[in-house]
């Protein structure tokens, strides 16, 4: 046997989180993650289960009895809404304008789904007459699409207009609204989205471990009455229901700690006014915007589809992304991204997210993105 590691204190970098996610965690909320662990199943926690239930349902602008944590990251929430809501030979539809569409669409096959696709660019949103062209070209069950696609800084806007085309075709609409939760206008209900899954990590900063899902009562009646059951014990959300619903049966143990730390991330949403934390996302990440147009440096995404929380910066000719990331990283402890897929090498990825949308960040990228450009 080897002797025991010597391995020293935890001790992280100070970082300025202003990548495509986690950004800088709200102190009140690392606060609320070191409060003493009682039981998942202590009346105390119970309690404090529906109030999470409640200010998630305030953050998505719903009103559906089934929104939930779900233990893990966003990733687990999009399983939950795919690998639940997809059956097998369901047609799902997918986007294809960014990488989260593309998961969206690998998730759709192992729930034994067979996929089909509608193209934009990466860096363009869909167009809504594709979508209209793919539901005539196909009997599709199940539609999904990303909201806020990280990977391209692109906002999906006339959502509306996209569910309604959907419905018409009587399928479900699952949304993914991993980066744009609690930064940027986001009405479930009001939008008629079927079902929603978010992450905790980006707009809501908050550490990844348990993942906004919301189903509204069509899309759970499906799920409830599949003729097979979910392929993932874990995930099914006809189990999860003994836990989150009425009857507070175990089914697993929840991440406590994490669930704490949603809470207080949620309550802060709700303190600051939800309309009032999309109003300064535009704000702030505005500023940004304007400083880095200033400096000479464009956009990727023009004004219709801007995404506040993931601003997408063309990196001009003759310069290299990724030394310029390594520069911030080591000089001013900043941390931005690079591009994805079809953008990479292309753009910079500059997240205006949630406790970290703030001036002093905005100065903070601004300044030292000149400065490593000089
Ligand atoms: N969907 C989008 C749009 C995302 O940006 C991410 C993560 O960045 C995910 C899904 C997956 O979330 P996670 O990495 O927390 O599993």
């Amino acid at each position: 046997m080897s002797d025991a590691p010597d391995v020293g204190e935890l001790s992280p970098p100070n970082r300025t989180l202003m990548g495509p996610g986690p950004s800088d965690v709200h102190p009140r909320v690392l606060r609320a993650m070191s409060t003493p662990l009682v039981g998942h199943l202590d009346p105390s926690f119970v309690e404090l289960m529906d109030e999470v239930q409640e200010l998630l349902r305030y953050t998505f602008r719903t009103d559906n009895e089934w929104t939930i944590p779900v233990s893990g990251t966003g990733s687990a929430a999009m399983e939950a809404a795919i690998g639940n809501v997809v059956e097998p030979g369901d047609t799902m539809l997918v986007p294809t304008n960014g990488y989260f569409g593309g998961r969206m669409a690998e998730m759709a096959e192992r729930a034994g789904g067979d996929v089909v696709e509608v193209d934009a660019p990466w860096g363009e949103p869909l167009d809504p007459d594709d979508v209209a062209a793919a539901f005539d070209a196909h009997d599709v069950d199940v539609f999904g699409f990303v909201h806020a696609e990280t990977s391209t800084g692109v906002l999906q806007p006339e959502v509306p207009a996209l569910t309604s085309i959907a419905h018409d075709h009587d399928a479900l609409v699952i949304a993914d609204t991993v980066t744009s939760i609690g930064g940027v206008e986001l009405r479930v209900d009001e939008w008629d989205v079927d079902v929603a899954y978010a992450g905790p990590q980006k707009c809501l900063s908050c550490p990844p471990g348990a993942s906004p899902l919301t189903l509204n009562d069509e899309a759970m009646e499906k799920v409830l009455n599949r003729e097979a059951d979910a392929r993932s014990w874990y995930l099914d959300l006809s189990l999860l229901e003994g836990y989150w619903g009425e009857e507070r049966a175990y089914h697993h143990t929840a991440p406590i700690t994490n669930v704490y730390a949603i809470r207080e991330a949620l309550r802060l949403v709700a303190e600051e006014d939800i309309e009032e934390r999309w109003a300064r996302h535009r704000r702030v990440a505005g500023a940004l915007k304007a400083g880095l147009e200033a400096m000479g440096l464009e956009m990727n995404a023009p004004e219709e589809y801007w995404l506040p929380s993931l601003n997408a910066v063309r990196v001009p000719d003759g310069v290299d992304d990724g030394e310029v990331i390594d520069y911030l990283l080591d000089a001013y402890d900043l941390e931005i991204a690079s591009g994805l897929g079809d953008l990479e090498g292309d753009i910079w990825r500059i997240g205006c997210m949630g406790y970290s949308a703030n001036p002093k960040n905005v100065s903070l990228v601004v300044s030292a993105l000149g400065d490593a450009l000089a």
